[in-house]
Protein backbone atom coordinates (compact mmCIF):
# COMPACT_ATOMS: atom_id res chain seq x y z
CA UNK A 1 0.00 0.00 0.00
CA UNK A 2 1.17 3.64 -0.82
CA UNK A 3 0.28 6.89 -0.72
CA UNK A 4 -0.25 9.87 -2.89
CA UNK A 5 0.39 13.71 -1.29
CA UNK A 6 -0.52 16.76 -3.36
CA UNK A 7 0.35 19.89 -1.96
CA UNK A 8 -1.69 23.18 -3.22
CA UNK A 9 0.33 26.11 -1.45
CA UNK A 10 -2.18 28.81 -1.70
CA UNK A 11 -4.12 30.68 0.78
CA UNK A 12 -6.65 33.81 1.09
CA UNK A 13 -4.54 35.30 3.84
CA UNK A 14 -1.96 33.69 6.05
CA UNK A 15 -3.09 33.10 10.18
CA UNK A 16 -1.26 34.21 13.38
CA UNK A 17 0.31 30.64 13.75
CA UNK A 18 1.11 29.02 10.32
CA UNK A 19 4.55 28.58 8.98
CA UNK A 20 3.48 25.76 6.34
CA UNK A 21 4.20 26.54 3.16
CA UNK A 22 1.03 28.57 2.20
CA UNK A 23 1.72 31.82 -0.11
CA UNK A 24 -1.60 34.57 -0.23
CA UNK A 25 -0.14 36.55 -2.28
CA UNK A 26 0.89 34.06 -5.24
CA UNK A 27 -2.60 32.85 -5.93
CA UNK A 28 -1.63 34.32 -9.29
CA UNK A 29 0.77 31.41 -9.77
CA UNK A 30 -1.91 29.04 -9.26
CA UNK A 31 -1.73 28.09 -13.44
CA UNK A 32 1.60 27.61 -14.09
CA UNK A 33 2.16 25.88 -10.43
CA UNK A 34 -0.26 23.34 -11.59
CA UNK A 35 0.86 23.20 -14.63
CA UNK A 36 4.26 22.52 -13.52
CA UNK A 37 2.76 19.84 -10.85
CA UNK A 38 1.15 18.30 -13.71
CA UNK A 39 4.23 17.41 -15.44
CA UNK A 40 6.21 16.06 -11.78
CA UNK A 41 3.49 13.76 -11.52
CA UNK A 42 3.28 12.62 -15.12
CA UNK A 43 7.18 12.36 -15.29
CA UNK A 44 7.58 10.07 -11.75
CA UNK A 45 5.03 7.92 -12.68
CA UNK A 46 7.09 6.46 -15.38
CA UNK A 47 8.98 4.67 -12.25
CA UNK A 48 5.91 3.90 -10.23
CA UNK A 49 4.54 1.52 -12.35
CA UNK A 50 4.84 -1.20 -9.99
CA UNK A 51 2.97 0.67 -7.29
CA UNK A 52 -0.46 0.27 -6.25
CA UNK A 53 -1.75 3.75 -4.56
CA UNK A 54 -4.36 3.34 -1.71
CA UNK A 55 -4.86 7.07 -1.33
CA UNK A 56 -4.65 10.46 -2.38
CA UNK A 57 -4.62 13.65 0.02
CA UNK A 58 -4.62 17.10 -0.90
CA UNK A 59 -3.24 19.17 1.88
CA UNK A 60 -2.09 22.84 1.84
CA UNK A 61 -2.11 25.66 2.08
CA UNK A 62 -5.96 25.48 1.22
CA UNK A 63 -6.84 23.22 -1.39
CA UNK A 64 -10.48 24.49 -1.36
CA UNK A 65 -9.47 28.00 -2.23
CA UNK A 66 -8.08 27.63 -5.87
CA UNK A 67 -10.26 26.75 -9.01
CA UNK A 68 -11.81 23.20 -8.66
CA UNK A 69 -10.31 22.36 -12.30
CA UNK A 70 -7.26 21.92 -10.94
CA UNK A 71 -8.06 18.98 -8.39
CA UNK A 72 -10.17 17.71 -11.35
CA UNK A 73 -6.71 17.92 -13.49
CA UNK A 74 -4.72 16.27 -10.91
CA UNK A 75 -7.11 13.18 -10.45
CA UNK A 76 -7.67 12.77 -13.91
CA UNK A 77 -4.07 12.54 -14.78
CA UNK A 78 -3.19 9.84 -11.58
CA UNK A 79 -6.35 8.17 -12.76
CA UNK A 80 -4.43 7.97 -15.82
CA UNK A 81 -0.90 7.08 -15.09
CA UNK A 82 -1.14 5.77 -11.41
CA UNK A 83 -2.34 2.23 -10.27
CA UNK A 84 -5.05 3.62 -8.28
CA UNK A 85 -7.17 1.27 -5.99
CA UNK A 86 -10.63 1.12 -6.28
CA UNK A 87 -11.75 1.83 -3.46
CA UNK A 88 -8.83 4.61 -2.88
CA UNK A 89 -9.52 7.12 0.31
CA UNK A 90 -9.45 10.48 -1.00
CA UNK A 91 -9.04 13.09 1.34
CA UNK A 92 -9.27 17.18 0.42
CA UNK A 93 -8.35 19.49 2.75
CA UNK A 94 -11.35 22.08 2.88
CA UNK A 95 -11.77 25.73 4.72
CA UNK A 96 -14.86 26.54 5.52
CA UNK A 97 -15.88 29.97 3.64
CA UNK A 98 -13.96 28.59 0.43
CA UNK A 99 -16.54 25.98 -0.70
CA UNK A 100 -19.88 25.72 -2.70
CA UNK A 101 -22.11 23.67 -4.32
CA UNK A 102 -20.42 24.24 -7.93
CA UNK A 103 -16.87 23.02 -6.01
CA UNK A 104 -18.25 20.39 -4.18
CA UNK A 105 -19.83 18.81 -8.06
CA UNK A 106 -16.47 18.88 -9.51
CA UNK A 107 -14.60 17.55 -6.57
CA UNK A 108 -16.86 14.26 -6.74
CA UNK A 109 -16.44 14.13 -10.50
CA UNK A 110 -12.76 14.10 -9.49
CA UNK A 111 -13.84 10.90 -6.90
CA UNK A 112 -13.13 13.40 -3.94
CA UNK A 113 -14.77 10.74 -1.38
CA UNK A 114 -13.30 12.27 2.05
CA UNK A 115 -13.63 15.58 3.45
CA UNK A 116 -10.70 17.54 6.08
CA UNK A 117 -12.28 20.14 7.33
CA UNK A 118 -10.49 23.02 9.44
CA UNK A 119 -12.64 23.91 12.24
CA UNK A 120 -10.01 25.20 14.95
CA UNK A 121 -12.39 26.65 17.60
CA UNK A 122 -16.66 27.62 18.47
CA UNK A 123 -15.67 31.03 18.90
CA UNK A 124 -15.79 33.70 16.08
CA UNK A 125 -13.73 36.28 18.41
CA UNK A 126 -10.59 33.61 19.07
CA UNK A 127 -11.28 32.69 15.23
CA UNK A 128 -10.49 36.78 14.18
CA UNK A 129 -7.37 37.07 16.29
CA UNK A 130 -5.77 33.54 14.86
CA UNK A 131 -6.68 35.49 11.06
CA UNK A 132 -8.98 32.57 10.26
CA UNK A 133 -10.89 33.22 6.89
CA UNK A 134 -14.41 31.79 8.31
CA UNK A 135 -16.72 32.13 10.91
CA UNK A 136 -18.61 29.47 13.49
CA UNK A 137 -21.45 30.23 10.77
CA UNK A 138 -19.31 29.41 7.61
CA UNK A 139 -18.50 26.09 9.20
CA UNK A 140 -21.86 24.83 10.06
CA UNK A 141 -22.71 25.83 6.59
CA UNK A 142 -20.11 23.97 4.79
CA UNK A 143 -20.59 20.47 7.05
CA UNK A 144 -24.67 20.88 5.96
CA UNK A 145 -23.24 21.17 2.55
CA UNK A 146 -21.21 18.07 3.26
CA UNK A 147 -24.14 15.61 5.27
CA UNK A 148 -23.63 12.53 3.55
CA UNK A 149 -20.18 12.84 2.76
CA UNK A 150 -17.50 11.71 4.99
CA UNK A 151 -15.39 14.22 6.59
CA UNK A 152 -12.84 15.37 9.53
CA UNK A 153 -12.38 17.97 11.70
CA UNK A 154 -9.38 19.95 12.92
CA UNK A 155 -9.36 21.42 16.54
CA UNK A 156 -6.95 23.35 18.56
CA UNK A 157 -6.01 23.33 21.88
CA UNK A 158 -3.59 25.68 23.52
CA UNK A 159 -5.18 28.75 21.90
CA UNK A 160 -4.53 32.40 23.58
CA UNK A 161 -7.11 33.17 26.27
CA UNK A 162 -8.79 29.82 25.36
CA UNK A 163 -10.57 28.20 28.08
CA UNK A 164 -12.28 24.69 29.25
CA UNK A 165 -15.61 25.52 27.99
CA UNK A 166 -14.22 26.86 24.72
CA UNK A 167 -12.61 23.20 24.11
CA UNK A 168 -15.96 21.97 25.17
CA UNK A 169 -17.89 24.03 22.74
CA UNK A 170 -15.72 23.62 19.72
CA UNK A 171 -15.56 19.21 20.48
CA UNK A 172 -19.66 19.79 20.46
CA UNK A 173 -20.06 21.61 17.38
CA UNK A 174 -17.41 19.21 15.44
CA UNK A 175 -19.69 16.19 16.79
CA UNK A 176 -23.30 17.46 16.03
CA UNK A 177 -21.56 18.51 12.56
CA UNK A 178 -21.50 14.87 11.81
CA UNK A 179 -18.14 14.41 11.96
CA UNK A 180 -16.30 10.30 11.68
CA UNK A 181 -12.90 12.07 12.43
CA UNK A 182 -11.43 14.32 14.83
CA UNK A 183 -8.03 16.03 14.72
CA UNK A 184 -7.23 17.92 18.01
CA UNK A 185 -3.72 19.77 17.47
CA UNK A 186 -2.00 21.72 20.19
CA UNK A 187 -0.88 25.28 19.20
CA UNK A 188 3.07 25.24 18.48
CA UNK A 189 4.40 28.81 18.46
CA UNK A 190 6.69 28.38 15.92
CA UNK A 191 9.29 31.26 15.50
CA UNK A 192 8.84 33.90 13.11
CA UNK A 193 4.83 33.77 13.54
CA UNK A 194 3.40 36.50 14.68
CA UNK A 195 1.94 33.80 17.43
CA UNK A 196 5.28 33.45 18.53
CA UNK A 197 5.26 36.40 20.29
CA UNK A 198 2.14 36.00 21.68
CA UNK A 199 4.34 32.81 23.32
CA UNK A 200 7.23 35.17 24.31
CA UNK A 201 4.83 37.68 26.14
CA UNK A 202 3.34 35.04 27.83
CA UNK A 203 0.26 35.26 26.47
CA UNK A 204 -0.69 31.35 25.66
CA UNK A 205 -2.07 28.59 28.33
CA UNK A 206 0.86 26.61 29.87
CA UNK A 207 1.98 23.43 29.67
CA UNK A 208 -0.24 22.03 32.67
CA UNK A 209 -3.38 23.85 31.13
CA UNK A 210 -2.88 22.51 27.55
CA UNK A 211 -2.19 18.80 28.74
CA UNK A 212 -5.37 19.27 30.58
CA UNK A 213 -7.08 20.53 28.01
CA UNK A 214 -5.74 17.21 25.26
CA UNK A 215 -7.10 14.75 28.90
CA UNK A 216 -10.39 16.43 28.55
CA UNK A 217 -10.20 16.02 24.68
CA UNK A 218 -9.37 12.40 25.07
CA UNK A 219 -12.29 11.76 27.69
CA UNK A 220 -15.36 14.02 26.10
CA UNK A 221 -14.32 12.18 23.04
CA UNK A 222 -14.29 8.45 23.74
CA UNK A 223 -17.65 8.99 25.85
CA UNK A 224 -19.07 10.15 22.61
CA UNK A 225 -17.43 6.90 20.70
CA UNK A 226 -14.80 8.73 19.25
CA UNK A 227 -11.75 6.91 20.40
CA UNK A 228 -8.18 7.97 19.84
CA UNK A 229 -6.18 5.77 17.57
CA UNK A 230 -2.90 8.58 17.41
CA UNK A 231 -1.67 10.74 19.49
CA UNK A 232 -3.44 13.62 18.01
CA UNK A 233 -6.32 11.58 16.07
CA UNK A 234 -9.65 10.63 16.94
CA UNK A 235 -12.27 8.80 15.06
CA UNK A 236 -16.05 6.51 14.63
CA UNK A 237 -15.32 3.06 14.50
CA UNK A 238 -13.30 2.53 11.40
CA UNK A 239 -13.24 5.77 10.49
CA UNK A 240 -9.52 6.34 10.42
CA UNK A 241 -7.25 8.59 8.02
CA UNK A 242 -6.03 5.67 5.65
CA UNK A 243 -3.63 8.10 4.13
CA UNK A 244 -2.32 9.05 7.93
CA UNK A 245 -2.24 5.63 9.03
CA UNK A 246 0.05 4.90 6.18
CA UNK A 247 2.42 7.21 7.40
CA UNK A 248 2.50 6.11 10.73
CA UNK A 249 2.72 2.45 9.49
CA UNK A 250 6.40 3.53 7.60
CA UNK A 251 4.37 3.19 4.17
CA UNK A 252 5.96 3.99 1.34
CA UNK A 253 4.15 8.14 -0.46
CA UNK A 254 5.05 10.19 -3.07
CA UNK A 255 4.61 13.91 -2.82
CA UNK A 256 3.46 16.43 -5.74
CA UNK A 257 4.20 20.13 -5.29
CA UNK A 258 6.56 22.60 -2.86
CA UNK A 259 7.59 21.19 0.56
CA UNK A 260 6.11 17.83 -0.42
CA UNK A 261 8.19 15.03 0.91
CA UNK A 262 8.81 11.59 -0.33
CA UNK A 263 9.28 7.86 0.80
CA UNK A 264 9.87 5.36 -1.90
CA UNK A 265 11.85 2.39 -2.14
CA UNK A 266 13.63 3.30 1.15
CA UNK A 267 14.74 6.53 0.26
CA UNK A 268 13.20 9.76 1.60
CA UNK A 269 13.31 13.03 -0.51
CA UNK A 270 11.72 16.90 -0.06
CA UNK A 271 10.82 19.41 -2.54
CA UNK A 272 11.71 23.08 -2.32
CA UNK A 273 9.44 25.20 -0.05
CA UNK A 274 9.73 28.13 -2.88
CA UNK A 275 7.39 28.67 -5.63
CA UNK A 276 9.41 30.31 -8.20
CA UNK A 277 12.45 27.62 -7.35
CA UNK A 278 10.23 25.01 -7.80
CA UNK A 279 8.11 26.10 -11.39
CA UNK A 280 11.99 27.16 -12.82
CA UNK A 281 13.22 23.41 -11.81
CA UNK A 282 10.07 22.00 -13.75
CA UNK A 283 10.53 24.06 -16.67
CA UNK A 284 13.69 23.22 -17.14
CA UNK A 285 13.11 19.40 -16.64
CA UNK A 286 14.12 18.49 -13.04
CA UNK A 287 12.83 17.72 -10.20
CA UNK A 288 12.58 20.32 -7.24
CA UNK A 289 14.25 17.77 -4.48
CA UNK A 290 16.46 19.77 -1.79
CA UNK A 291 17.05 16.77 0.41
CA UNK A 292 16.83 13.11 -0.16
CA UNK A 293 18.34 10.13 2.32
CA UNK A 294 18.68 6.59 1.69
CA UNK A 295 17.09 5.32 5.06
CA UNK A 296 18.49 1.90 6.05
CA UNK A 297 19.59 -0.39 9.20
CA UNK A 298 19.30 0.31 12.59
CA UNK A 299 17.95 3.97 11.38
CA UNK A 300 14.76 2.22 9.49
CA UNK A 301 14.27 0.04 12.47
CA UNK A 302 14.16 3.16 14.37
CA UNK A 303 12.02 4.72 12.32
CA UNK A 304 9.28 2.05 12.31
CA UNK A 305 9.50 2.05 15.64
CA UNK A 306 9.00 6.22 16.02
CA UNK A 307 6.03 6.30 14.17
CA UNK A 308 4.43 2.86 15.10
CA UNK A 309 4.98 3.56 18.85
CA UNK A 310 2.59 7.13 18.35
CA UNK A 311 -0.16 4.83 17.53
CA UNK A 312 -3.00 3.00 19.91
CA UNK A 313 -1.91 -0.09 17.61
CA UNK A 314 1.92 0.12 18.62
CA UNK A 315 3.94 -2.09 16.83
CA UNK A 316 3.21 -5.05 15.43
CA UNK A 317 6.11 -8.10 16.26
CA UNK A 318 5.38 -9.88 13.43
CA UNK A 319 5.25 -7.14 11.40
CA UNK A 320 8.59 -6.13 12.41
CA UNK A 321 9.82 -9.22 12.03
CA UNK A 322 8.65 -9.39 8.81
CA UNK A 323 10.18 -6.21 7.61
CA UNK A 324 13.34 -6.31 9.18
CA UNK A 325 13.87 -10.39 9.14
CA UNK A 326 14.94 -9.47 13.16
CA UNK A 327 13.14 -9.26 16.64
CA UNK A 328 12.45 -6.11 18.15
CA UNK A 329 12.91 -7.63 21.66
CA UNK A 330 16.32 -8.94 20.86
CA UNK A 331 17.44 -5.31 18.89
CA UNK A 332 15.86 -2.74 21.60
CA UNK A 333 16.45 -5.13 24.82
CA UNK A 334 19.35 -3.26 26.32
CA UNK A 335 16.93 0.02 25.64
CA UNK A 336 13.81 -1.34 26.99
CA UNK A 337 14.18 -1.19 30.59
CA UNK A 338 14.31 2.29 31.68
CA UNK A 339 11.33 2.27 29.90
CA UNK A 340 9.22 -0.53 30.55
CA UNK A 341 6.50 1.36 32.79
CA UNK A 342 5.16 3.08 30.11
CA UNK A 343 4.51 0.15 27.89
CA UNK A 344 1.86 -2.39 27.62
CA UNK A 345 4.57 -5.71 26.09
CA UNK A 346 2.45 -8.53 25.15
CA UNK A 347 3.61 -11.40 22.92
CA UNK A 348 2.45 -9.90 19.58
CA UNK A 349 2.32 -5.87 20.46
CA UNK A 350 4.17 -3.59 22.00
CA UNK A 351 2.34 -0.44 22.77
CA UNK A 352 2.49 3.32 24.71
CA UNK A 353 0.30 2.67 27.97
CA UNK A 354 -2.84 4.94 27.17
CA UNK A 355 -2.07 8.03 29.83
CA UNK A 356 1.41 8.48 28.26
CA UNK A 357 0.13 8.57 24.70
CA UNK A 358 0.20 12.57 24.42
CA UNK A 359 4.18 12.68 24.70
CA UNK A 360 4.95 9.77 22.92
CA UNK A 361 8.75 11.59 22.09
CA UNK A 362 9.78 11.35 25.88
CA UNK A 363 9.64 7.35 25.58
CA UNK A 364 10.57 7.03 22.24
CA UNK A 365 13.68 9.08 22.50
CA UNK A 366 15.32 6.67 24.99
CA UNK A 367 15.08 3.95 22.45
CA UNK A 368 17.25 6.16 20.36
CA UNK A 369 20.67 6.44 21.45
S1 LIG B 1 -5.37 28.02 6.31
FE1 LIG B 1 -3.80 26.57 7.03
S2 LIG B 1 -2.14 26.69 5.54
FE2 LIG B 1 -3.47 28.49 5.21
S3 LIG B 1 -2.52 30.12 6.40
FE3 LIG B 1 -4.06 29.16 7.73
S4 LIG B 1 -2.96 27.53 8.86
FE4 LIG B 1 -1.67 28.18 7.12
Amino acid sequence: MAGIYIHVPFCKHKCTYCDFASYPQEIGKAEIYFACMYKEMKSRSMVLKNKTFDTVYFGGGTPSFVDAKYILGCMRLIKKHFNLSENAEITLEVNPGTIDKNKLRIYKEAGINRFSLGLQTADDALLRSLNRIHTVEDFKVATKMLKGYNFSVDVMIGLPDQTLENVKNTLDLAIESGASHISCYALKPEDGTPMYSKYLNGDLPDEDTVTDYYDFTVNYLKERGINRYEVSNFCKDGFYSRHNLNYWKRGEYIGFGVSASSFIDGRRFTNTEKIDEYVHCLLNDKYAEIFSEQIEGDEAKFEYVMLNLRTSFGIDLKEYKHAFGTDFNVDFKDKLPPILKYLDITDSTVKIKEQYLYVPNNIIIQLMD
